[in-house]
This record gives structure tokens, C-alpha cells and sequence, in this order.
């Protein structure tokens, strides 16, 4: 028989209400359930006891065992710390507490053994430590002991009130006494062979009391696979209600612009990973459900070309395509860059953005109507009402951060049925590992960068650098490369940033004169037009120097571009630093990234930079962004438990997190229902989880 884990915790032998309260309002425990999944934040040696003569100042938790002779209070500048004489056969150290007095005083018995627990520190002449774990040594060798002991998440309050670590363990061993360590299965029996999972009862003992370093390892990832997974089927059972309901263009043949393309015009091999997510994106399109799917990769990993790859399959089944871009400098190099591609295959393409004239646009409106147009590429101007397609079949957005999602669906209107959407972004923020979590998209990774590309060579300088860092783009520019100096651009202070701008600039001309050097100037008061004329003139390479604000941001290409310098940095975000120096090591030289910033930086700006020197793997970025910032923060609106996971790290179990994925589609794939019987576990387990009964209920 097994226990009711819906038992009150106020039932656990050694709890009592007060405790149970305690443990309600700090850690959410309700039930033996939720203790149970109170999993260890870290593990420690505990099997290793040190003599006080062996001490070292360290950081490391320790335990020593000896007798505490007496307690006196001392003075302080606020209010008075207790100390405890506490000694064994070779030493004498001090144990302190700012907090909890009178309990310590009351519960710690004098002269008896102790096992002491924490961190010594060196002070005053002795060993200390502050706010020590004790425990009774006969207690402690009745104690189940194993070489990792577990630590759990703790408050302030709670140690404060007597529930230390010691007593949670002590819960926790309680918890298996009742029940007997019997936990149901949770899990089928299939899938636990296929993936090699240790039973759902082995798991829990081994996450809190791991008998060893293996298998702990193996309780960890069953319990994060289990977690992982039941999420992802939730998310995967509403994607698939989307799909059933929302018909997409079936793309069913491989048509001429496509394979001549491919066979006669691609500028280079592609990667193995652009033709793993062409492959993705072309089994999408071929089934009769729409695609809505998210393709994530590195700046310079070469989106574009699966981007025009996808558009040609929509063109060789008789439909219109869109690219949408943020910027308009964006949209122009997109349109530029298809431009040549489409000449060869004599595709009609055209370009739309706000500054398109009126009698443009009038062309464009018709010949998208009556279906002469195959292609338009665009700025936000493509959401206007007036722009109708006769089919659109497929629209592709670049760089969605930019994008917001009530935008996208607009896009989706743009039809009778809507068309097949991929949604591109060079930033693998957590937010899109949270998507995949949501799974409302489908993923697919570029996770290569095409042969030969030299890893950029990134640096921090102060601002008293700036001569030597000035020397440095001279002698880049004599060896015929060209620079970007960007200014920070944040809208509450415009002003501000455009007098930042504008100093720069002039002191730059002053170092870099006419005629010898050139410099283009880009920023967001000037007109489009301007704007563009000055982009040119640097992507033509007629000027050495492109100063500018962030509007080059965003995937501007200019392979001989090689030297980055972001000034004031520390004014930067992560990603939109790592994408600033996307903009460089696109083309074969040697490339740099200098960030400048003032003496002054606050702890989060010394990370986000050392970040950056440091790496250049989008991921590794972005989860320390999401360190930095939350996940609050990064996912704008705090969503439902998604986030709030137990066990498992959406950034760092990102592989169990695919894992569960492709398990969880293989399962609802085989058996849509769960009605096999072998699957009922699953179901009885989904459903219990599931706050989404109704969804249940449509699919069944
Ligand atoms: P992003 O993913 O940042 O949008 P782009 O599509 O702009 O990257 O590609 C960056 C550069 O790499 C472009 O100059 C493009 O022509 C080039 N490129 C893309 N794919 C390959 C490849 N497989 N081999 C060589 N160069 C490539
Ligand atoms: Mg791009």
C-alpha cells in the first residue's frame, strides 16, 4: 500500500503546526507531495571531519567534532553577537551567531559532542564560525549518512525559527520511514527502457539521499526528463489542437526555381545545419497543417539563404512570399542581396518601406493583387491594410524581437487562410528556449557558422585607451578595412545620446581628417533617404569610418567591416551587444571588438562585459542575461509555472528539455490518445497535472 501523498504536512511525524506553517508560507509545502519535491539545490561531502588544528581558511562547508565549553555575548555596533567557545583535542575555535539567541542558547547543550557544520572562517587570531549546523553525535551516527548530503532551498526565516538544513534532512528521512519509499510509477514502462530511467521511487531516494555520485546523476535526469516532459506534452496537445483546427497551403512539389537554384546558383555549400533546417522547414510546408515555426540562429550563422530557399518553395507551388525586416537599412540589403539571386531565376521581387513613393506603391499594390509580384520584401510598411496578396503563402520575419506578437498575427490575416510563418532571430535568448517551452512555434537551430570565419577577438578599454584604441583603427584602415564606432541610443534621453553622437562624431573627424580618411555618418533623426545614401557609401567602401547608433543593429552586412567599437558599452544590454558584434567577423580578416566605457561600472556592467571578452556562444550570453535579468524580465509577462520548474533548468538542461520534446511528440505521434494500455500511466499522470482538463476533452 502507498501513502497518500495529498497528506497534510502537518501529519509528518516532527512537523506540528507551527512548523507546518512555516513551511506553507516559505517553501509552498502543503502536502508530503511537495515535500517530496523539495529538491537539493547542491550536495555535499559529509562522510570527511576535520580536527580544528586542520582547519583552513576556505570556502568550502565543513564539519568538525568537539564540545562547546561556554557561551558569552559580546558588544557590537549594532546590538550583540553570541559566541560559543567550542573545542576538541587540538584546538579551540569560535561558532557566532548575529541571530536567534535565545534558541541557540536553550536548545545547544554544553560540554556534550557536537558535530559541527559550516564555514570557518580566519578572524581575530582563531577559526570561527558563523551560524553553525549542530548536531548531537549520537544523533548524527544515528543519522542516515551518505558521502553527498543534500542542501536545500532555505529562507532567512526559516533558519531563524530552528528548520535548518538538519531539519528538513531529518523531514525528508521521516517522509521515507512513512511511506516506505513506495512511489508510484509515473512514467511507462516504454519509455523508462528506451531512455534507460531509474524507477520513479529510486529517483526520489537518490535525489535526497544519493548513495552515489551515479546515481544521483541518474535521479536527476529522470526527475528533470519527467518534468520536462509532461510540460512539453501539455504544450505539444495545444499545438496540435492549433494544427488540427488551422489548415495551412500544402507546398506538395519541389518545383523548378527551387532545384535550379540549388543546383546552379547557390553562392556556397551550404552548412550541414542550414540544410538540416531546410529540410525542417520543407516537411512543414509539405503537410497540409501551417507552419508556424521559429528559426533560431547565431548573427552571421546565414539565415538569409534559408530564408529565400523557403520563399522559392512557396513561388514553385504557385504562391507569393514576404519578407518583413525592422529597419529599413535591413529591408534595402535583404532586397539588395535577393535581388541578384532573383535576376537569375527571373523572379518578380520588389522592395516596400515608408519611404516608398506613392506612385510605387500604387504598382506594388496592383501587382500584388492580381499575383504579378512573386516577392516583397519590407518594413513594417507590409502590415498597412492596403497591402493584399492574391496568395501569400509564406511570411518570413527577421529578427522578431523587434516584432511583437500582435504584429505577427497580423501578418496571419493577411490571407483568407493564413500563410505559413518563420519567424527568424539571430538572438538565442532564453525567451525562445521559453517558446520551446510553450512550444506555440516550432524550433529549428542553425547551430554552425560556414567554414573559415576567424573568431572575433573582443576587448574592454577605458576611455583614457582612447589614443591607443585610435592608433589601432589607423592601422586597421591602412590595411583596407573599415570600422563602426556605435553610440548608445536609448529613447527616454534621445537628446542626450544625439549630442553623445554628434561629440563623437566631430571628434573623430578631428582625428581622422579629410581627405585621407571618410566617414559615414547613420543615425535615427535623419531621413531615409540620407540614411541610405550614407550606408552605400560604406558598403561600397568609400568611407572608412560608419559612425552610428544602434539602427545598425540589426544584421547590416558588410564582410570587409572589421573592427566593432561600441562606446559607452556599459550602457548596453547583452544581446544587444553580441549582436553589435555580429555585425564584424563576416568576412575572412582577423576581427575586433573593443568596448569602451567610463571607470565607473556598476557589478552587473563588469559582467555583462567580462560576458563578452569572454565568449562568443549566443546561449552561453544569453543565459547569463537571463542571470542578470530574470526571466520576468526577458519574457516581459511572467507566465503561468512554466518557469517556476522544480527540478529542471530550461537554459541548462536545454538537451533533456529536446529530449522530452522528441519523446513527447513520438508518444502523442504513436498513440494520439493514450489509450493504449500500456500508456495509461501517462495519462492518469497528465491528467492529475493538468490544469488544461478542457483541452484534454477536446482531443479525446
Ligand atoms: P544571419 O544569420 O546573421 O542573417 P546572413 O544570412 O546575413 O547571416 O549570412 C552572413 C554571411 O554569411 C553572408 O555574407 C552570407 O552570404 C554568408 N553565408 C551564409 N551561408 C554561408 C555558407 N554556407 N557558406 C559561406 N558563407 C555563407
Ligand atoms: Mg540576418
Amino acid at each position: 500500500m502507498t501513502t497518500n501523498l495529498q497528506t497534510p504536512i502537518d501529519y509528518l511525524k516532527g512537523v506540528g503546526p507551527n512548523r507546518a506553517d512555516l513551511l506553507r508560507k516559505e517553501l509552498g509545502i502543503h502536502t508530503y507531495q511537495d515535500l517530496i519535491n523539495l529538491f537539493p539545490n547542491r550536495y555535499i561531502d559529509r562522510t570527511r571531519y576535520y580536527k580544528i588544528s586542520q582547519l583552513q581558511q576556505s570556502n568550502a562547508d565543513i564539519q568538525v567534532i568537539g564540545k562547546l565549553v561556554e557561551f558569552k555575548e559580546v558588544a557590537q555596533k549594532q546590538g550583540k553577537r553570541l559566541v560559543g567557545t567550542f573545542q576538541d583535542e587540538t584546538g579551540v575555535m569560535e561558532l557566532v551567531w548575529f541571530r536567534g539567541h535565545k534558541w541557540i542558547r536553550d536548545s545547544i547543550k554544553l560540554n556534550k559532542p557536537y558535530v559541527i557544520f559550516g564555514k570557518a572562517n580566519w578572524f581575530n587570531g582563531r577559526f570561527s564560525m558563523p551560524h553553525p549546523e549542530m548536531e548531537l553525535l549520537e544523533e548524527h551516527e544515528k543519522n542516515l549518512r551518505s558521502a553527498m548530503q543534500p542542501v536545500y532551498p532555505s529562507t532567512e526565516k526559516l533558519s531563524n525559527k530552528g528548520i535548518s538544513n538538519r531539519v528538513v534532512i531529518q523531514m525528508m528521512q521521516q517522509l521515507f520511514i512513512e511511506t516506505g519509499g513506495r512511489f508510484a510509477e509515473t512514467l511507462s514502462e516504454p519509455l523508462r527502457s528506451e531512455l534507460k530511467l531509474i524507477s520513479k521511487g529510486d529517483a526520489l531516494f537518490n535525489v535526497h539521499f544519493p548513495k552515489s555520485q551515479e546515481l544521483l546523476a541518474r535521479a536527476q535526469f529522470r526527475l528533470k526528463l519527467e518534468e520536462l516532459f509532461y510540460i512539453q506534452l501539455q504544450l505539444i496537445i495545444k499545438n496540435l489542437i492549433h494544427k488540427s483546427k488551422i489548415k495551412g497551403f500544402p507546398f506538395e512539389h519541389v518545383g523548378d526555381y527551387f532545384t535550379t537554384f540549388f543546383n546552379n546558383h547557390l553562392p556556397f555549400e551550404l552548412t550541414n545545419a542550414q540544410k538540416r533546417v531546410i529540410k525542417e522547414i520543407r516537411a512543414d510546408l509539405g503537410s497540409n497543417a501551417q507552419m508556424n515555426r521559429l528559426l533560431q540562429g547565431d548573427v552571421g550563422s546565414g539565415k538569409t539563404i534559408v530564408a529565400f530557399m523557403s520563399m522559392l518553395m512557396a513561388l514553385d507551388n504557385g504562391f507569393q512570399a514576404c519578407l518583413m525586416a525592422p529597419t529599413e537599412i535591413l529591408s534595402v540589403q535583404h532586397y539588395n542581396g535577393l535581388l541578384e539571386h532573383c535576376k537569375l531565376l527571373n523572379i518578380r521581387i520588389k522592395i516596400l518601406t515608408g519611404s516608398s513613393t506613392t506612385s510605387e506603391r500604387k504598382k506594388i499594390h496592383k501587382a500584388l493583387e492580381n499575383g504579378e509580384l512573386q516577392i516583397l520584401i519590407g518594413t513594417h510598411a507590409l502590415l498597412e491594410d492596403k497591402v493584399k496578396f492574391k496568395n501569400l503563402g509564406l511570411a518570413i520575419i527577421d529578427e522578431q524581437h523587434r516584432f511583437g506578437v500582435a504584429q505577427r498575427s497580423k501578418l496571419w490575416h493577411k490571407n483568407s487562410s493564413p500563410p505559413h510563418v518563420l519567424v527568424m532571430t539571430a538572438t538565442p535568448i532564453p525567451r525562445t528556449l521559453a517558446m520551446s517551452v510553450y512550444g506555440d512555434l516550432d524550433i529549428s537551430v542553425i547551430d554552425e557558422l560556414p567554414a573559415g570565419r576567424k573568431p572575433i577577438k573582443t576587448v574592454h578599454r577605458y576611455d583614457k585607451n582612447r589614443l591607443n584604441v585610435f592608433k589601432f583603427i589607423r592601422d586597421e584602415i591602412k590595411k583596407g578595412r573599415q570600422i563602426y564606432i556605435v553610440y548608445p541610443l536609448i529613447q527616454e534621453s534621445e537628446a542626450l545620446d544625439y549630442k553623445d553622437l554628434m561629440d563623437g562624431y566631430e571628434s573623430i573627424s578631428r582625428d581622422f581628417p579629410m581627405p585621407e580618411y571618410q566617414i559615414s555618418i547613420v543615425h535615427g533623426k535623419m531621413k531615409p533617404a540620407d540614411k541610405d545614401f550614407e550606408m552605400q557609401r560604406f558598403i561600397k567602401g568609400e568611407t572608412q569610418i560608419m559612425v552610428a547608433t544602434t539602427v545598425i543593429e540589426v544584421g547590416v552586412n558588410v564582410p570587409n567591416a572589421s573592427v566593432m567599437i561600441i562606446e559607452s558599452a556599459e550602457r548596453f544590454g547583452l544581446s544587444q551587444l553580441h549582436q553589435l558584434r555580429g555585425r564584424v567577423g563576416r568576412g575572412a580578416e582577423q576581427s575586433y571588438c573593443i568596448l569602451m566605457t567610463g571607470h565607473k561600472l556598476s557589478n552587473d556592467s563588469k559582467t555583462r562585459l567580462e560576458t563578452m571578452v569572454k565568449t562568443s556562444d549566443g546561449f552561453e550570453i544569453a543565459e547569463v542575461d537571463l542571470r542578470l535579468r530574470g526571466p520576468g524580465d526577458i519574457m516581459g509577462t511572467q507566465q503561468s509555472g512554466v518557469l517556476n520548474l522544480k527540478i529542471a533548468d530550461i537554459i541548462k538542461d536545454k538537451d533533456i528539455l529536446q529530449s522530452a520534446r522528441f519523446y513527447a511528440k513520438k508518444l502523442l505521434k504513436d498513440d494520439p490518445k493514450l489509450s493504449n494500455p500500456e500508456n495509461k500511466v501517462v495519462l492518469d499522470t497528465y491528467k492529475a497535472l493538468s490544469k488544461f482538463k478542457n483541452i484534454w476533452n477536446y482531443i479525446s
